[in-house]
């Protein structure tokens, strides 16, 4: 039997994932027996406090297991949820939400043929699901901790807020991905649509290195629209509106996501490929 872990709550904000690990894990359980699920809320810490983290990002902390960070609860975390995914073969599925418009969308960081084959599947069965390649060498994502993993990222949603639309669109996502687990062919083989992550968009900052525009309003909510050539993403303050140029064709995702000021992240841009396994 397969054993799939089904963890929500990666981000204490993102009440969703939450909320599906805590209501629909008997359910899945009951309408999936083929399959040896397990629901985990992976940061309660950071739920309880109605917060993305605590001390760290969780969803970014695996990266830095081999430094010592005593102090940090994610970091504390995060080995324990690797010690999880290790200790035997599984299927981890990570629930998050974006405040971006991108609708139903699964992440894949390794392309191996089952995750690809459920993209695939996916795309075939929910004609307004969208699967984004998102490889991650440094392995700080929970969900790289093993090959045979995705993410599910779903929006617009606010933070601290169950969405019906996004709510039930996770669910519906969470049940063909639960679906397909339960009949995938030993040595699957075909092709999938991605949209691959080329290039992080950073806001204009001033000389002291502060945020000097916000998202055009003719750009937010265009997430997976297709972009070529000149473009308008930003105006600044002043009334002046920015563009830019791509060289190619582009798809912009996480538009304007809340969790990415910090780091001052407006935007992604992908490239669609079709690739083959
Ligand atoms: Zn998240």
């Amino acid at each position: 039997m397969k054993k799939v872990l089904v963890f929500g709550g990666t981000h204490g904000n993102e009440f969703t994932g939450v909320w599906i690990v805590e209501k629909y894990a008997e359910f899945f359980k009951k309408k999936y027996p083929t399959l040896r699920l397990e629901f985990i809320l992976a940061n309660p810490e950071a739920h309880k406090i109605n917060k993305r983290f605590k001390d760290e990002d969780l969803n970014r902390a695996f990266q830095f297991l081999h430094e010592k960070r005593p102090d940090s609860f994610e970091h504390h975390r995060a080995r324990e949820l690797r010690d999880m995914v290790l200790k035997e073969e599984c299927f981890v599925i990570d629930l998050h939400t974006t405040t971006s418009a991108m609708g139903k969308t699964i992440i894949l960081t390794d392309y191996n043929p089952l995750v690809l084959w459920l993209g695939q599947e996916l795309a075939a069965k929910m004609s307004d699901a969208r699967v984004i390649g998102s490889p991650d060498p440094n392995k700080k994502y929970l969900a790289s901790q093993v090959p045979s993993s995705l993410m599910i990222e779903v929006g617009p949603v606010a933070n601290g807020l169950l969405d019906p639309v996004v709510f039930e669109g996770t669910v519906a996502l969470l049940d063909q991905i639960l679906l397909s687990l339960s009949v995938a062919p030993a040595s699957p083989k075909g092709e999938v649509e991605l949209y691959v992550e080329v290039e992080d968009v950073k806001y204009p900052l001033d000389e002291k290195g502060q945020i000097s525009a916000y998202i055009h309003s003719g750009f937010q909510g265009k997430d997976f629209v297709k972009i070529e050539g000149n473009y308008t993403p930003f105006r600044r303050f002043s009334g002046e509106e920015i563009t830019s140029k791509t060289l190619g064709p582009r798809y912009p995702i996480f538009i304007n996501e809340a969790a990415y000021y910090p780091q001052k992240l407006a935007y992604t841009l992908c490239e669609k490929t079709l690739k083959k396994f």
